[in-house]
C-alpha cells in the first residue's frame, strides 16, 4: 500500500476511535459514585465493540503487521476502571488479534495486555504521587508515549526471532508507539471535555437549586418539586420559633449554625424520596411524597421533636436552650397559591397557640402522636 493509502487508513482508524469514544461518553451521566450495572454493561460491551471494530479497518503498515487504535481503548478502560476492567477488554481483543495470525500476532497481544496492566499500576501511582496528577496535554502525551513505548518492546524479540534485524523493527516500534500515543491523548481530551461539561453542568445544578448557607434545597428548586411529587403528597412547612431572639441572644453566626444544623437534622431523618427546602430566611419545607395519611402525621411529629431534641445541641448552643419549630402540615392538591395559603393559616394558628407544634387540616384518625402536639385545625 502507497504512503496516501497508509495515510487514510489511519485518519478512518482515528475518526472511528473518537466516534466510539464520543459514543461511549454519552452512558456517563455526570460524576455518580455509583453507576448502575446495566449502564455499565453497556459502556463495556461498547467498549470491546469498538476495539474490535476498530480492529476490522486496522491499517497494514508493514506486511504482516496490522495497526489500530485498540489499545488505547484498553488503556481508556484500565486507567478509569483499573486492571480487571483492563484485561476484560483486552482478552476478547487479543483472542481476535490470534485468529488472524501474522508475524504481528504475538507481539501484539503482549502488548495489548501489557497496556492494560501498565495503565492501571501507572494510574495507581499516578493517584498517589501528587507530582504525576498533574492533568496537561504535554503531560497526558509523554505519559502515553511511556505507556505505548513500554508495551511495544516486545515486537523487538518477536521480529528478531522472525529474522528482522533491529535496525528495521526501530522504525516500526517507534510509529506503533506515537501513533497509539496520538490516539489516546486525542481520545483522552475528547472523554474529558464531556465529562468536564458534564461536572459543571452538576456544579451549576448545585448553585441554582441549592441554597448556599444550609444545603437545602431552594425555592426555586421547591417549586419545581411541587408540581412533580406522586400523590399521595403532604407538604410540612416549618418555622423556627423565636428566631430573631436566638439571633439577638447568641449572635447572628450561631444563627446560621442553627439553620445549618435544622437543614442537617431534617434531611437525615426524611426519607430518600422527600425533600428538604429552604423557602428563605427561617422558613422551611419538607416535601413528603409519596406518603401515606396515617403515616405522614407520625412523620411529622416525629421531625418536630428531633428538632426540638437536638437542634441546640449541633448548634452549639449549649445550655437550656432549646430549638424548635412550628409547622403546619397539608395535603399537597390542587393550586400550589391555595395549599400555602391554607398553611399560612395553620402556621398562625401553631404561633399563637404556643409554638413547637404542628397543625393540620388533615382530618386526624385515632393515632398515637407521643406529646399530643400535633393538631388538627379547621
Ligand atoms: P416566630 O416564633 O413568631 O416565628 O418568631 P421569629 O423571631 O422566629 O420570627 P421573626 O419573623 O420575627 O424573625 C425571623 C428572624 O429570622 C429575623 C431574621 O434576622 C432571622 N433570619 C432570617 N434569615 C436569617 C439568616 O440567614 N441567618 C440568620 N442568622 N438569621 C436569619
Ligand atoms: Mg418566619
Ligand atoms: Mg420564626
Amino acid at each position: 500500500m502507497n504512503a496516501l493509502g497508509i495515510l487514510n487508513d489511519l485518519v478512518v482508524n482515528l475518526a472511528l476511535l473518537i466516534a466510539g469514544v464520543t459514543f461511549i461518553t454519552l452512558t456517563s451521566q455526570g460524576q455518580e459514585t455509583r453507576e448502575s450495572a446495566v449502564r455499565l454493561l453497556l459502556r463495556y460491551s461498547s467498549t470491546v465493540f469498538l476495539g474490535l471494530f476498530l480492529m476490522t479497518h486496522s491499517v497494514g503498515l508493514v506486511p504482516g503487521l496490522l495497526f489500530d487504535f485498540r489499545g488505547v481503548v484498553i488503556a481508556l478502560a484500565a486507567r478509569r476502571y483499573g486492571l480487571v476492567a483492563g484485561l476484560l477488554v483486552a482478552v476478547p481483543l487479543a483472542l481476535y488479534r490470534l485468529s488472524l495470525g501474522g508475524a504481528g500476532a504475538w507481539p501484539g497481544v503482549t502488548s495489548l495486555l501489557l497496556v492494560a496492566l501498565l495503565a492501571s499500576v501507572g494510574t495507581g501511582l499516578a493517584r498517589r504521587i501528587p507530582r504525576y496528577q498533574e492533568d496537561t496535554v504535554a503531560h497526558r502525551a509523554w505519559t502515553a508515549l511511556v505507556l505505548f513505548g513500554i508495551a511495544h518492546i516486545p515486537f523487538f524479540p518477536a521480529f528478531f526471532l522472525a529474522g528482522k534485524p533491529v535496525v528495521q523493527t526501530l522504525p516500526i516500534y517507534l510509529t506503533l508507539t506515537v501513533l497509539s500515543a496520538l490516539g489516546l491523548v486525542a481520545a483522552h481530551l475528547v472523554k474529558q471535555s464531556r465529562l468536564q461539561s458534564l461536572a459543571q453542568t452538576e456544579q451549576l445544578k448545585q448553585l441554582v437549586f441549592v441554597d448556599s448557607l444550609t444545603g437545602a434545597l431552594n425555592r426555586r428548586r421547591f417549586d419545581e418539586d411541587f408540581r412533580r411529587t406522586e400523590q399521595p403528597a403532604f407538604v410540612l412547612m416549618l418555622d423556627l420559633d423565636q428566631f430573631k431572639q436566638i439571633n439577638d441572644t447568641f449572635g447572628h453566626e450561631r444563627g446560621d449554625s442553627v439553620l445549618r444544623a435544622l437543614v442537617r437534622t431534617l434531611q437525615e431523618t426524611v426519607r430518600s424520596t422527600d425533600g428538604v427546602y429552604r423557602l428563605g430566611g427561617e422558613e422551611f419545607a419538607v416535601l413528603l411524597s409519596p406518603c401515606d395519611e396515617m403515616a405522614v402525621m407520625r412523620v411529622a411529629e416525629g421531625l418536630r421533636r428531633r428538632v426540638q431534641d437536638l437542634v441546640a445541641a449541633r448548634a452549639g448552643l449549649g445550655g437550656e436552650q432549646q430549638v424548635t419549630v412550628s409547622g403546619r402540615l397539608v395535603r399537597l392538591e390542587g393550586e400550589k397559591r391555595d395549599v400555602l395559603r391554607s398553611a399560612d393559616t395553620l402556621l398562625y394558628q401553631a404561633k399563637s397557640a404556643g409554638r413547637n407544634r404542628i397543625m393540620t387540616n388533615i382530618p386526624l384518625r385515632p393515632v398515637a402522636t407521643g406529646s399530643g402536639t400535633l393538631s388538627a385545625a379547621g
